[in-house]
């Protein structure tokens, strides 16, 4: 079975009479495939993915992740936005660890596994640019350094499912260059299943297998095309 498979999901905003943001949407993303999903702006794609990582249930039709439907916030997903959402009163590496401590609860496995979790947190600060960084807090880092520590905490456990939206949307374009080949690495080297959301067309054919064209509000994919091999080169 795909792992993760998305029937018949529509979402309408604020009653019978809001706004129609998702209808009749399906989709099926094989463990370890990397899919883009690329569209309008105001087609639906945060919806998708606020749906696909539980923040909100969907008015109607059914997500399934491996197996089971999702029923609430996921904690096997990595995510990142556009905006960073970093909390204000943590420093950078304890930002990029917050999703080791919804993952492994218990907090003396957590103090034994410490070590371990940081330095491979302080491996991704470092992989994106950000070495030096790790002691200071979010308002003294620029947007773009914000963003790529967002990258790094989608990141930092291993999640088997990754739901980027607009991740480098917010990056000047040679960072967001270089951020695509620490993406496309750290997939080759895990194979989590990826769905990125972005505007732009050159990224999604260059790091994904699939790419996903969504219509305009209400949102629905309403074609798609695989990315041949061998990659195109950026
Ligand atoms: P995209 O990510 O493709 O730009 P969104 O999923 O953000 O699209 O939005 C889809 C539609 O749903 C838009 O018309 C938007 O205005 C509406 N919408 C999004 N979030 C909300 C919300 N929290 N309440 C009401 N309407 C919303
Ligand atoms: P971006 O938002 O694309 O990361 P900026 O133009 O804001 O870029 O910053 C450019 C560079 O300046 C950063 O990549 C970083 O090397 C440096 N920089 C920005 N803010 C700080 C800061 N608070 N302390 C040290 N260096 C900084």
């Amino acid at each position: 079975a795909p792992f993760l498979q998305i029937d018949g999901v529509a979402m309408r905003y604020g009653g019978v009479e809001g706004t129609l943001a998702l209808s009749g949407t399906s989709l099926d993303v094989a463990e370890g495939e990397f899919v883009a999903v690329v569209g309008p702006s105001g087609c639906g794609k945060s919806t998708l993915m606020r749906l696909v990582t539980g923040l909100w249930p969907p008015t109607e039709g059914t997500v399934i992740v491996d197996g089971r439907e999702v029923a609430g916030p996921l904690s096997i997903a990595g995510m990142a936005f556009q905006n960073p959402t970093l909390l204000p009163w943590r420093s950078i590496l304890d930002n990029v660890m917050l999703p080791l401590e919804v993952v492994q609860p218990h907090r003396r496995e957590l103090r034994a596994k410490r070590g371990s979790y940081e330095r491979h947190a302080r491996a991704l600060l470092r992989l994106v640019g950000l070495e030096g960084f790790e002691a200071k807090f979010p308002w003294q880092l620029s947007g773009g350094m914000q963003q790529r520590a967002s990258l790094c905490r989608a990141l930092v456990h291993d999640p088997r499912l990754l739901m980027l939206d607009e991740p480098f949307g917010a990056l000047d374009v040679f960072t967001r260059e270089d951020l695509w080949d620490v993406l496309q690495d750290v997939w080759l080297a895990k194979k989590p299943t990826v769905v990125l959301v972005t505007h732009d067309l050159k990224e999604a054919v260059y790091l994904s297998d699939r790419v996903l064209i969504m219509s305009a509000r209400p949102g629905r994919i309403i074609a798609e095309r695989r990315v041949p091999y061998p990659r195109p080169r950026r």
